[in-house]
């Protein structure tokens, strides 16, 4: 099953995408694989954004604790999950600028 998903590990949130970007005669531009595409790309697996073995998302895609990504607004999945991907990153970036901005307290 293609598709985007959180995945909740204590009080971490991993965000998972295992989808088959398509590039062919059929559809205009970049898509996702359909059944009318006349290629078959293989599939792209991600957490965080990072592209990771296809088979450390397949094994948390089977897990309980993983969610698919509900799309909000006139957001696609894919959009929301590449908008979740890019806000966490400027979360963690801001947190880390932001520590060592830091003066001492004194
Ligand atoms: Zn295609």
């Amino acid at each position: 099953m293609n598709g985007y998903f959180s995945y909740k590990r204590g009080a971490r949130t991993y965000l998972l995408a295992y989808h088959r970007p398509c590039v062919c005669t059929q559809v205009e531009g970049e898509h996702e694989w359909s059944d009318v595409c006349d290629r078959f790309p293989p599939v792209v697996a991600e957490i965080d954004g990072e592209e990771v073995e296809a088979l450390s998302v397949e094994r948390l895609m089977a897990d309980r604790d993983t969610s698919p990504i509900v799309a909000r607004g006139r957001l696609s999945p894919a959009k929301e999950y590449a908008y979740l991907v890019a806000k966490k990153k400027w979360d963690t970036d801001k947190r880390r600028e932001k520590l060592s901005d830091l003066k001492p307290i004194f």
